[in-house]
C-alpha cells in the first residue's frame, strides 16, 4: 500500500544520500599510486630549490639556516628566546648548563597577538613583541642583563647569516604590513631602539622546524631531520653543502629549511587538489600560496571540513538542509575540537555536545557524517605528510650512498600533539613510501623554543 511505498521511497533517498556522501569523500581517499606519485613531486621540487639555475622559480625554496654544526654539550649561559609564528607566542628564559650535569631550564610566558596586530602594520606587530619582552623581562626582574637572544619566527627567511633573515612572504594567519622583504632581525632591533628601555643582543634567528630538530639532536644525534605538524607544515634536515648550490662551500652539512608548504604552488599537486581545497585557498589570506601547507596543516584541515559540511548541507544531507551563522563562520574547527571529534574514546552524543559547543546543532546521524568527515580530511593531512618526509628521508639515504638508514624526526606541532589518528598514520605512510628507511620519530617537546636559545649557545661559542 501506500506506507509501503513510502517506506521504500525514503530507503532509496538514503541510500542514494549516502552513496553521494561517499562519492564526495571517496575524493580524498588517495591510492599507493597517488601518494608514491606526490613523495616523487616532492623530490623533484627539492631538487629545483638545491639548484641555482632553477631555485629563482622553485616552490620548495630549500632556504639555508646557516646552522652548521649540532650543539657539543660545551655550550651555556642564560638565553631569551622568542617563539612567534605558532599557536601561542611566547617569550622564553633559557638556562643552558654545560658538563657534566649538563641541562636545559625554562621559563616562558604566553602572550596572546590580537588579530589587529597580525593583520596591522609591521611597526605596530614589532613594537608589541618588544611591550612583550619588556613584560617579560620585569616578570623576571632581568631588566639590566643584555642577554644574547634567539628569534624562533616561523615563516620563510632568506638567510644570508645566522643573524640576518628577509621576510620572503608572510603565512598562516599573519598579514602585517612593510615586513615583506625586510630583514626581520633588523625590524627588531628597531622596535627594541624604539623603545629605549633595555638592549638585547639578537645572535640568531630560527625556523621552528630548525629549533626543533636541534633540540633534539641535542639528546640524540641521530636527529638530523625536523618537522612542524600544526598550525602550519614544515620540515628541514641536515643537507651536504655540496648539494647546497646557493651557498658557497662543499664541506659538511648545512640545516636547510625546506618550506614545503609551497609545495604544490605551480600546480604539480592539481589532480589531488578537490574543490573543497580551492574554496579554502580562495578564502584565505594568501590566496595561491602555501597550497600541500593548506591540505596539511591545523589551519586549514577545519576548513576544508567547514567547506565540505557546508556542501553537505546546501545538498539536504546534513542539518536538515539549513545553513545557520555558525556553519558560515571561518575557523571555527580548530585542531582541538577536530581531534576530540575524532577520538575513539568518544561516544556520539559526545560529538554532538562538541558540535552544540560549536553552535551546530545536529542530529545523531549528522553527528556520524561530520565525524567520518572530519576522519577522512585528517587522513588525507596525515598520509600527504608522511609522502613529503619519505622523499625527505630517501633524499638524506641517497645523499650517503647507503642501502639502508636509520634516522631520528624531530617532530613538534598541534596536529601532531593532539590528533588522535595524524601522528600514526603519518608514521604508516612514511614507513610504507619509504621502505629503505628506518625512522624514528621524537616528540620534541617545547623544542622551538629551546632549540633557539640553543642555536643562540652554538652561536655565542662559535663567535668567540
Ligand atoms: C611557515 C614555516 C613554518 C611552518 C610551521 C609555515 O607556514 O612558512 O616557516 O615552519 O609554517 O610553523
Ligand atoms: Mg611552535
Amino acid at each position: 500500500g501506500k506506507g509501503a511505498a513510502m517506506v521504500t521511497a525514503v530507503a532509496y533517498r538514503l541510500a542514494e544520500q549516502s552513496h553521494q556522501i561517499a562519492q564526495i569523500l571517496s575524493e580524498f581517499h588517495l591510492t599507493r599510486e597517488q601518494l608514491l606519485e606526490v613523495k616523487k613531486r616532492m623530490r623533484i621540487e627539492i631538487e629545483k630549490g638545491l639548484s641555482k639555475s632553477t631555485q629563482d622559480s622553485a616552490t620548495v625554496k630549500m632556504l639555508p639556516t646557516f646552522v652548521r654544526s649540532t650543539p657539543d654539550g660545551t655550550e651555556s649561559g642564560d638565553f631569551l628566546a622568542l617563539d612567534l609564528g605558532g599557536t601561542n607566542f611566547r617569550v622564553l628564559l633559557v638556562k643552558i648548563r654545560s658538563g657534566k650535569r649538563r641541562s636545559v631550564e625554562m621559563q616562558n610566558k604566553i602572550y596572546a597577538i590580537p588579530l589587529e596586530v597580525m593583520q596591522g602594520t609591521g611597526e605596530e606587530l614589532f613594537d608589541h613583541i618588544v611591550h612583550c619582552i619588556s613584560d617579560f623581562l620585569d616578570y623576571m626582574g632581568m631588566k639590566n642583563a643584555r642577554l644574547p637572544l634567539g628569534f624562533t619566527f616561523s615563516f620563510p627567511c632568506l638567510q644570508t647569516s645566522l643573524d640576518a633573515g628577509i621576510l620572503v612572504t608572510w603565512t598562516k594567519g599573519f598579514k602585517a604590513t612593510d615586513c615583506e622583504g625586510e630583514d626581520v632581525v633588523g625590524l627588531l632591533r628597531e622596535a627594541i631602539k624604539r623603545r629605549e628601555e633595555f638592549d638585547l643582543d639578537v645572535v640568531a634567528i630560527v625556523n621552528d622546524t630548525v629549533g626543533t630538530m636541534m633540540t633534539c639532536a641535542y639528546e640524540e644525534p641521530t636527529c638530523e631531520v625536523g618537522l612542524i605538524a600544526g598550525t602550519g607544515s614544515n620540515a628541514c634536515y641536515m643537507e651536504e653543502m655540496r648539494n647546497i648550490e646557493m651557498v658557497e662551500g662543499d664541506e659538511g652539512r648545512m640545516c636547510v629549511n625546506m618550506e614545503w608548504g609551497a609545495f604544490g604552488d605551480n600546480g604539480c599537486l592539481d589532480e589531488i587538489r578537490t574543490e573543497y581545497d580551492h574554496a579554502v585557498d580562495d578564502l584565505s589570506l594568501n590566496p595561491g600560496k602555501q597550497r600541500y601547507e593548506k591540505m596539511c596543516s591545523g589551519m586549514y584541515l577545519g576548513e576544508i571540513v567547514r567547506n565540505i559540511l557546508i556542501d553537505m548541507t546546501k545538498r539536504g544531507f546534513l542539518f536538515r538542509g539549513q545553513i545557520s551563522e555558525t556553519l558560515k563562520t571561518r575557523g571555527i574547527f580548530e585542531t582541538k575540537f577536530l581531534s576530540q571529534i575524532e577520538s575513539d574514546r568518544l561516544a556520539l552524543l559526545q560529538v554532538r555536545a562538541i558540535l552544540q559547543h560549536l553552535g551546530l546543532d545536529s542530529t545523531c546521524d549528522d553527528s556520524i557524517i561530520v565525524k567520518e568527515v572530519c576522519g577522512t580530511v585528517s587522513r588525507r593531512a596525515a598520509q600527504l605528510c608522511g609522502a613529503g618526509m619519505a622523499a625527505v628521508v630517501d633524499k638524506i639515504r641517497e645523499n650517503r650512498g647507503l642501502d639502508h638508514l636509520n634516522v631520528t624526526v624531530a617532530v613538534d606541532g598541534t596536529l601532531y600533539k593532539l590528533h588522535p589518528h595524524f601522528s600514526l598514520i603519518m608514521h604508516q605512510t612514511v614507513a610504507e613510501l619509504a621502505p629503505q628507511c628506518t625512522v624514528n620519530f621524537l616528540l620534541s617537546e617545547d623544542g622551538s623554543g629551546k632549540g633557539a636559545a640553543l642555536i643562540t649557545a652554538v652561536g655565542c661559542r662559535l663567535r668567540k
